[in-house]
């Protein structure tokens, strides 16, 4: 992705660095060719009075708000408002579904959320749609790729019966044992992704069978991937609601775990042994209870999500008390939840689950950024890291719902380029 060049300057807003330094008030942001070069109080800033005016992209934030560009940490670029288990797998050819994930991705971008970290994608186009975001051929986040999921025969992703004779190529690598694992690794080692991305347990959307309580993939799997993927360098991560499948990864050793849901205190002890970050993406249960009526849920799935959010939101609280890394995602892409409201999580965060704004407001940024193991590169601003900046008109660390409105949005940037907001209009 190219930076931009010449000098940027944002001025004339509260500047929040991203890292445990109180926001600045009347801040200022100097970039040089994308690449930040000061932050601080704008009375401190270096003169720019040398450099002919028209080099400089000059940036008033009107009063509100600059800080860094936001990562989604669980992004399925390919659902496209799925209402049904069919919907993620057989409802469009992989056409189509590809020209959905670069229309989401450009979505994305426009919400403030400059990098993300793909939570799963139907036939490998994460893989395709980071090089093309990376070639400037069509706007988004900055990605990190996972490509197809690995589920055990039978498990949560095994939906199609055998006599439809359709398989579940498309979304979901299907193993039975150790050997099984590691050809699946090695396939998405050839498509070329960077996250292998794993089902070690259920979920409330599948009660029958693979409820969230329920193992799908056995410790010997989870492990054969681990050693795997990272012989090849690839990072893993799962799906873990139930206490023994969140054990069983941890103790595997995966990079990351997806919901920990149903933490106890020996998953915890495990989690901050290896300083393991979590992803709870929980708006998607408050959604689906609320919502899930509207779109036919069952009962038995609607309370399974309830359970399923106390017992997140429980979890979330106890990893950010006791000093763990959460990342902010949210399983978007859904009828009752889709593209777009990724902020809504951030809010949720704040006004249900109790975490501060500037706690959440980190998760979001530089633990994301972490996770996607580019922190030296973005997720605060800080001298030497690229200028992916957004710029808000209002207060964000006063009320985080302003987040989720995009007309408050004065400037998207990636590496000090303008990519959407108002200033981005013609
Ligand atoms: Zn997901």
């Amino acid at each position: 992705m190219k930076n931009a060049t010449g000098t940027l300057c944002i001025v004339n807003g509260k500047l929040f660095i991203g890292n445990d330094q109180p926001a600045v008030e009347q801040g200022c942001l100097i970039a040089t060719d994308g690449i930040i070069q000061y932050v601080g109080p704008a009375d401190g800033a270096p003169s720019l009075a040398h450099l002919p005016a028209a080099s400089i992209l000059r940036i008033d934030a009107r009063g509100g708000t600059i800080m860094p560009g936001l990562v989604e940490a669980h992004f399925h670029p390919t659902y496209f408002n799925v209402a049904a288990l069919e919907d993620l797998d057989i409802k469009y050819p992989v056409e189509y579904v590809t020209l959905l994930a670069a229309a989401n991705a450009k979505l994305a971008l426009e919400c403030g959320y400059t990098a993300a970290r793909s939570g799963g994608s139907l036939f490998n186009i994460d893989v395709w749609l980071k090089k093309a975001i990376e070639n400037d051929i069509v706007v988004g986040p900055r990605l990190a790729s996972s490509g197809r999921e690995i589920c055990g025969v039978a498990g949560l992703m095994d939906w199609n019966p055998d006599y439809r004779k359709i398989g579940m190529e498309g979304l979901v690598l299907l193993i039975n044992g150790a050997d099984e694992a590691r050809g699946a690794v090695r396939k998405l080692v050839k498509d070329g992704v960077e996250w292998v991305k794993t089902y070690p347990t259920g979920d409330a959307a599948a009660p029958d069978v693979n409820d969230h309580h329920t193992l799908c993939m056995t410790f010997e799997e989870m492990y054969a991937v681990v050693a795997t993927a990272h012989n090849h360098g690839l990072k893993v991560t799962g799906h873990c609601r139930a206490t023994e499948g969140i054990k069983n990864a941890l103790r595997a050793g995966y990079d990351a775990i997806e919901h920990g849901t149903f933490m106890d205190h020996e998953a915890l002890d495990l989690l901050l042994a290896r300083n393991v970050p979590v992803v709870p993406a929980l708006y998607f249960e408050l959604m689906s209870v609320e919502r899930g009526p509207e779109f036919g849920l069952p009962p038995k799935v609607i309370e399974g999500h309830q359970e399923t959010l106390d017992g997140g939101a429980e979890s979330a609280r106890m990893i950010l008390k006791a000093g763990g890394r959460l990342g902010m995602g949210g399983d978007y892409g859904f009828a009752w939840n889709p593209h777009g409201d990724y902020a809504k999580e951030l809010s949720f965060f704040v006004n249900y689950v109790g975490f501060t704004t500037e706690e959440t407001l980190r998760c979001a940024t530089k633990t994301g950024a972490e996770i996607m193991g580019r922190d030296k590169e973005f997720g605060t601003l800080e001298v030497g890291k690229l200028a992916d900046v957004l710029v808000v008109d209002g207060d964000v660390l006063a009320d985080i719902r302003l987040l989720e409105k995009r007309e408050r949005f004065i400037a998207v940037l990636q590496g000090g380029i303008v990519k959407a907001g108002k200033l981005s209009r013609p």
